[in-house]
C-alpha cells in the first residue's frame, strides 16, 4: 500500500445519513433518518423524462443549463419573490444543491477566508470550506429554540469575512428566518465585501402560513447573494440530483468557470422534463399542505409520548428532545431507537463540529403515512 500524504479532509468521515441509512438497513428499521421520501414522484414528471429520452435528447446540454429550464426557474423565482434574474445570464442548473454549494465556495473561498456558518448546520459547508483553505467560524444555535444573537454574529465579522452561509429553512432545526433576522444581516453585511451563500433547498416545504423570506427579495442581499435550490425536494426526486444557483450576472460568470470543470452540465432529459412540468406552478404551490399534514399527523402521534416537540416552521424535519426518556447522548440513544425500537433518526450532535449534546434527533418526515404510522406505532411504546 502507497504512502499517503497526510489527508485533506483528516477530521471527516461517513456522513452521518450514510451511517444512518446503513444502520436502518441492516436492523430492518423504518428509515426517518436520511431526508427522502419513500413515495414515488408525479407520473407526469415520469413520462416527461420518458418522453424525451426517448425523443433523442440524450447528448450535452449547454454547460450553464438547458434554456427552457432556467427561463422556468426565473420565472417561479420572480413570482414567488418579485426578484428578476436573467436566465441565462444569472442562472445555472446544477447537480444538485450540494455541488451548487461546493462550486459556489470553490469559486469564491480562498486560504485562509473566514467562512461564517450558523450550527447546527448541514454537513458539507465546513469541509468544502476547509477544503479550498477556509476558516470556517460559527455561531451556535442552541435547543430549544436556534434563535440567533445578531450581536455574537457581528462579533464573528472581520476583516477576512469572505462569506456568510445561510440555510433558510433550517435543516436540521426546521426553523425559518423572520424579517428581523433579515434586517440584522442586512446591517451586518453593508458596506462589506461579504458575499452570502443562501442554501434555500427546502423554501418550498414552510408551514402555517408564514413566509419563506428568500434572500433575492432584499437587493442590498441579492447583490450579494447565491442562492441555492433542489428539484429533488421540490418534486420528490432527491436521487435525480437536479438543482440550481442564481446569482447575480458577476458572480454567476466566476461560478460558471468551476462548475464547467467541475460537472461541465447536468443531464438533458431530466432538465427538459422540468421544464416542462414546472410550466404548471400547481405542481409545487401545494407542497406546504402537502407535507404540513405529514407533519402534523406525525406531531400529533408524538403529542402524548415522552419526546418533546420542537417547533417545526419548515423543512421536511421534526427535532425531538428526548430528556424524559433517556441520559444517553444523542448518538447512542439514535443507535438504541435504530436497533432496539426499529427507527432511525440523525443526532443533532452531527451537525456540530463540536458535538454539542442536547439530546435532540432528527426524524425525517417525507415518507408514506403508512410509514409514518409504522413508526409512530414503535416511538409510542418507547
Ligand atoms: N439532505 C438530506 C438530509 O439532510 C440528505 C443528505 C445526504 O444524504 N447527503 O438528510
Amino acid at each position: 500500500m502507497i504512502q499517503l500524504p497526510l489527508s485533506k479532509l483528516s477530521n471527516v468521515g461517513t456522513t452521518i445519513f450514510s451511517q444512518m441509512t446503513q444502520l436502518a438497513n441492516e436492523n430492518e428499521a423504518i428509515n426517518l433518518s436520511q431526508g427522502f421520501p419513500d413515495f414515488m414522484p408525479d407520473p407526469e414528471l415520469l413520462n416527461y423524462v420518458d418522453h424525451f429520452i426517448k425523443k433523442g435528447f440524450n447528448q450535452y446540454a449547454p454547460m450553464g443549463g438547458m434554456i427552457g429550464l432556467k427561463e422556468e426557474i426565473a420565472k417561479k423565482i420572480e413570482n414567488a419573490h418579485q426578484a428578476v434574474y436573467h436566465p441565462d445570464l444569472e442562472i445555472t442548473v446544477t447537480a444538485g444543491g450540494t455541488q451548487a454549494i461546493f462550486t459556489a465556495i470553490a469559486s469564491f473561498v480562498k486560504k485562509d477566508d473566514e467562512v461564517i456558518i450558523f450550527e447546527p448546520a448541514y454537513d458539507c459547508y465546513e469541509p468544502t470550506v476547509e477544503l479550498f483553505g477556509g476558516i470556517v467560524k460559527r455561531f451556535e444555535m442552541k435547543a430549544p429554540d436556534y434563535e440567533i444573537n445578531w450581536n455574537s454574529v457581528k462579533d464573528l465579522v472581520t476583516d477576512k469575512t469572505r462569506m456568510i452561509i445561510l440555510n433558510n429553512p433550517n435543516n436540521p432545526a426546521g426553523k425559518i428566518l423572520k424579517e428581523r433576522d433579515i434586517q440584522e444581516l442586512i446591517t451586518i453585511v453593508k458596506d462589506t465585501s461579504i458575499l452570502i451563500l443562501s442554501d434555500e433547498v427546502y423554501e418550498n416545504i414552510v408551514f402555517d402560513g408564514k413566509p419563506h423570506l428568500s434572500i433575492c427579495q432584499y437587493p442590498e442581499l441579492k447583490e450579494r447573494s447565491l442562492l441555492v435550490a433542489s428539484f429533488g425536494k421540490l418534486f420528490h426526486v432527491t436521487g435525480w440530483k437536479v438543482g440550481y444557483c442564481a446569482a447575480p450576472e458577476n458572480l454567476t460568470a466566476e461560478f460558471r468557470k468551476v462548475h464547467q470543470f467541475n460537472v461541465f452540465s447536468v443531464n438533458t432529459p431530466v432538465q427538459l422534463a422540468l421544464a416542462e412540468y414546472m410550466k404548471n406552478p400547481d405542481h409545487y404551490n401545494g407542497l406546504s399542505i402537502f407535507f404540513q399534514e405529514k407533519r402534523d399527523f406525525l406531531r400529533l402521534g408524538l403529542a402524548n409520548t415522552g419526546f418533546e416537540l420542537l417547533d417545526c416552521e419548515g423543512t421536511y424535519f421534526q427535532a425531538l428532545k428526548y430528556d424524559n426518556i433517556s441520559d444517553k447522548s444523542d448518538i447512542d440513544f439514535a443507535r438504541e431507537l435504530t436497533i432496539s425500537h426499529k427507527v432511525a433518526s440523525v443526532p443533532f450532535s452531527s451537525f456540530y463540529k463540536n458535538k454539542r449534546n442536547e439530546n435532540v434527533i432528527r426524524l425525517c418526515f417525507a415518507k408514506k403515512q403508512e410509514t409514518l404510522e409504522k413508526a409512530l406505532e414503535s416511538l409510542a411504546k418507547i
